[in-house]
């Protein structure tokens, strides 16, 4: 028998049936998470112990905690894979921030060649309208830059690109020091700029989370894609050939979206998942991320909305050129079926007959519709604890203090009960009393205030 809210009144038995099913393949029993927690742990000790694993651990070169109390005007630079903003944040030495930002949309042009020298002339009008431009007499101005794409970094303010992802395309960066691409390209424009670090969003979302609140340990991103990162014990982290810093710790980028993406054996891939892998335009990658964050998860539900039409379990068979077109369900859709409580379902009719364009649907459509939303996005926040507590318990001397976990992206912060599911989740493998310890919390643009923090950070250092 199903959960009475997986039961579709007024389905037919072949309706029913194939919900049934869908239940069946979305929900995940604490032994399997059990299960993938383990081999998470087992995908990081190798990540820590040598460089091309699939969890990469990657050093950030980041080994302080802001205390909260520092205070002044640093400015950072964010990128994203469709905005650029350009910030001053101004800390108040009390934990709290101001922030003062401009966004420019990347132009298509931008996006394919000239990135670096759009980024350049950003920051030239972001200083220039303010007044800020430093003249040959002032010293420069040392920003954070934030650049979420995977990069083997150096030092604090160089690293190399791996790959572009997330629709960037810029030929002649792979393999080079995107510092330096940038740093020219301030040079050109002859702004006395110092790019004084280089942050992966993560590491900026983790910080920021860490001036607020010292006990900060970890940050997140559920946004687009799903990345975290955690403050490790430098001698944990075997292939570390660097000096070791003072503090004995180091802030380690996991690019965990990657997991299990190179044996495809421990995730629960159903055949929804597999097809929107193998049309992805990175298939056999970022499998993790694929099941959890917003960029996938209205694709995975068009694939069980098309598999039940092409049955004549939903729609009575009828479809669009927009439902049959890749990318067409948003994961924002998701998120607004899921809290749809009206009679007649009317915000999700709205969907199904409005954007999606198919006409006359029935109360059973409906129903089903919000089932596949509630099962897509449950599956994802409680996939979402696997990385937490295999994270979490790694260092286990820290669960008997508080722990604040700073997260950002609009999964996290939209989607309904995402933050609930989740921790429910963590409860089951890290239970009370320690449990009680756990603050998950709201980094909001972060990653931007965040690489601020270490551009000040790295700048102290220097003098
Ligand atoms: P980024 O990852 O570029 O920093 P965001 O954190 O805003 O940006 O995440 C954008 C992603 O979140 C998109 O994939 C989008 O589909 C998804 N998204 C936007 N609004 C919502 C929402 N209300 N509920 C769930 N997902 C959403
Ligand atoms: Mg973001």
């Amino acid at each position: 028998m199903s959960e009475s809210i997986y039961l579709v009144e007024c389905a037919t038995a072949e309706q029913q049936a194939a919900v049934d099913e869908l239940v069946k393949q979305f929900l995940l029993s604490d032994d399997k998470l059990a299960s993938i927690i383990k081999e998470f742990r087992r995908r990081m000790e190798e990540g820590l112990a040598a460089d091309g694993r699939v969890l990469k651990m990657i050093p950030s070169y980041v080994s302080e905690r802001p205390t909260g109390s520092e205070t002044g005007s640093y400015f950072a630079i964010d990128l994203g894979g469709t905005n650029l903003r350009v910030l001053r944040v101004t800390l108040d030495g009390k934990g709290g921030v101001k922030t003062e930002q401009q966004k420019f949309m990347l132009t298509e042009e931008a996006k394919t060649r000239t990135l670096f020298d759009f980024i350049a002339q950003s920051v030239e009008t972001f200083l220039d309208d303010r007044n800020l431009r430093p003249t040959g007499q002032q010293p420069a101005i040392s920003m954070g830059f934030t650049f979420s794409y995977p990069v083997q970094q150096t030092s604090i303010n160089s690293g190399i690109l791996v790959q572009w992802t997330k629709g960037l395309n810029v030929p002649g960066c792979v393999g080079r020091d995107v510092v330096r691409l940038l740093q020219d390209a301030l040079l050109r424009l002859g702004l006395r700029v110092k790019v004084a670090a280089l942050v992966n969003d993560t590491v900026g979302t983790l910080l920021s989370a860490a001036y607020t609140d010292p006990s900060s340990q970890m940050g997140i991103i559920f946004g687009t894609g799903t990345n975290a990162a955690y403050y490790e014990d430098i001698s944990s982290v075997a292939k570390w050939k660097g000096t070791n810093p003072a503090s004995g710790e180091m802030v380690l980028n996991m690019e965990w979206g990657a997991f299990d993406s190179d044996e495809f054996a421990f995730l629960p891939f159903t055949p929804h998942d597999i097809k929107l892998d193998r049309k992805s335009i990175n298939p056999r990658k970022q499998a993790y991320e694929k099941m959890i964050s917003g960029m996938y998860l209205g694709e995975i539900a068009r694939n069980i909305v098309l598999w039940l039409a092409d049955q004549r379990l939903l729609f009575d068979g009828r479809s669009s050129d927009i439902l049959n077109s890749m990318w067409s369900i948003d994961t924002s859709y998701l998120s607004s079926a899921v809290t749809d409580d009206s009679p007649a379902l009317s915000e999700i009719q709205q969907i199904i007959e409005k954007t999606l364009n198919v006409s006359n649907s029935t109360m059973a459509d409906r129903r089903i519709f919000k089932i596949i939303s509630v099962l897509v996005g449950e599956r994802a926040a409680r996939l979402s604890s696997v990385g937490v507590v295999a994270t979490l318990t790694k260092r286990p001397e820290l669960l008997d203090m508080p722990i604040n976990i700073g997260i950002d992206g609009s999964m996290y912060e939209h989607f309904p009960d995402f933050e609930r599911i989740l921790a429910e989740a963590v409860s089951r493998f890290i239970p009370e009393p320690q449990f009680r310890n756990i603050r998950f919390s709201l980094a909001k643009d972060g990653s931007g205030v965040g690489a601020a923090i270490i551009a000040m950070l790295a700048t102290k250092k220097d003098i």
